[in-house]
């Protein structure tokens, strides 16, 4: 029976609450398709920073990369300031492992309200397929009165950068800044990802979101390097340049007229978030942060410690979260099984707390475990 080791990171809150029932869901998924999972869990977050004084040892990245892929809950604590556990733990896995593309699929489900109306016969089946390791998010910048000056250090999969940089300010005025930055080959990776993604969907078209004409350095290099991109690798594909700020007025008017959009990473921040809202909120919005090693697949809520320990969490984003992950490591039909399983959850009779329904975390993780057994 084939093996697989998946990395185990349920952090804080709810996190290891919506894990486990994660868990539950993907043993019962490899009962049923035969083949065996085995989790490595590791102790990360806020709990293990305050006791220890450190965020994530470097040996334990090498006992990371040796999983097929990782289940992450959720990291934060009101304990903790905002800063090192995101820089420490969160971006430090997403580039270590060069994690370059965070994949943010937006779902219609059965009985789940949403705020915008779809047109008639449309479902949302949207995904953002977000560049994650450049843009206005290398975590450069500085700050200074009359001077700024920053040294520069970034490493990436695909390069190091150094060096320096220098602004003086006439008259001496305070001021900040962030430097966003995009290379050709980091764009080109991201639009592959996306061409090959609505290929595998059977679709024609890829909007691809911009704001070239503001910011025409950034995003004028974005637009020619992921037109080239099409237009060399993906000529049966169309790109579809929306303006950010547009998509923004137009998403909500159609939110089931979209496909495969392509962000850079700020962007995609945004319009991921945008559409979990439009499908209906955080309780199901699932993500995967994805590279050509580890990948990582989380919720895209936080730790929500205003409900942690209540039994109130909806575990469905972390299990949709693992039917991707099922999906990445190549357990198509257990990924198929599950999310089925999600679906039929949703269409019965039964809720989460959230949703306005009765169950709590572990009766929605048992419905569902027990769904894709009887499947
Ligand atoms: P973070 O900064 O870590 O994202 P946050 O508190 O700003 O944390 P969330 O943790 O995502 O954001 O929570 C936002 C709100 O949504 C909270 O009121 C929380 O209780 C609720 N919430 C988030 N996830 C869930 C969930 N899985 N089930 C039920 N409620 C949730």
């Amino acid at each position: 029976m084939t093996k697989r080791l998946i990395a185990l990171l349920p952090g804080d809150g709810i996190g290891p609450e919506v894990i486990g029932e994660a868990c539950k869901v993907c043993e019962a998924a490899a009962e049923k398709f035969g083949f065996e999972l085995e989790w490595r869990r590791f102790p990360f977050g806020a709990a293990y920073y305050l006791e220890h004084g450190l965020v994530l040892p470097a040996a334990a990245l090498d006992e990371m990369s040796e999983c097929r892929a990782m289940l992450l809950g959720a990291v934060g604590d009101p304990r903790v300031k905002p800063g090192p556990l995101e820089q420490g733990l969160l971006l430090a896995l997403r580039f270590h492992f060069d994690q370059y593309m965070n994949l943010r699929p937006a779902l219609s489900f059965p009985n789940v309200p949403t705020p915008a109306a779809l047109a008639s016969g449309r479902r949302l089946d949207a995904v953002v397929v977000r560049e994650n390791t450049e843009d206005l998010y290398m975590g450069i910048g500085g700050r200074g009165c009359g001077v700024m000056a920053e040294k520069i250090e970034a490493g990436r999969g695909l390069y190091d950068l150094s060096g320096r940089l220098e602004l003086s300010f006439a008259p001496a005025v305070e001021g900040a800044f962030s430097l966003g930055l995009m290379t050709r080959p980091g764009i080109a990776r991201i639009t592959r990802k996306a061409g090959e993604l609505a290929r595998a969907r059977g679709e024609n078209k890829v909007a691809v979101v911009s704001k070239a004409n503001a910011v025409p350095h950034l995003y004028g290099f974005w637009d020619e390097v992921t037109r080239q991109t099409f237009s060399d690798e993906f000529p049966d594909i169309e790109p579809v340049y929306v303006n950010v700020d547009a998509m923004c007025y137009l998403l909500p008017r159609n939110p089931g007229g979209w496909g495969v959009m392509l962000c850079p990473n700020l962007f995609g921040d945004i319009v991921s978030d945008l559409l979990s809202a439009l499908a209906g909120g955080l309780g199901l919005a699932a993500s995967g942060n994805i590279g050509d090693g580890l990948s990582m697949f989380e919720p895209v809520h936080g730790s929500a410690p205003d409900i942690a320990g209540s039994g109130r969490a909806n575990p469905l984003a972390a299990v949709m979260s693992a039917a991707m992950m099922l999906k990445h490591i190549g357990e198509t039909e257990a990924a198929a099984a599950v999310e089925k399983a999600v679906y039929d959850y949703l269409a019965g009779p039964d809720k989460p707390f959230e949703l306005g329904g009765r169950d709590g975390v572990a009766a929605v993780g048992e419905k569902v475990a027990a769904l894709v057994k009887t499947r």
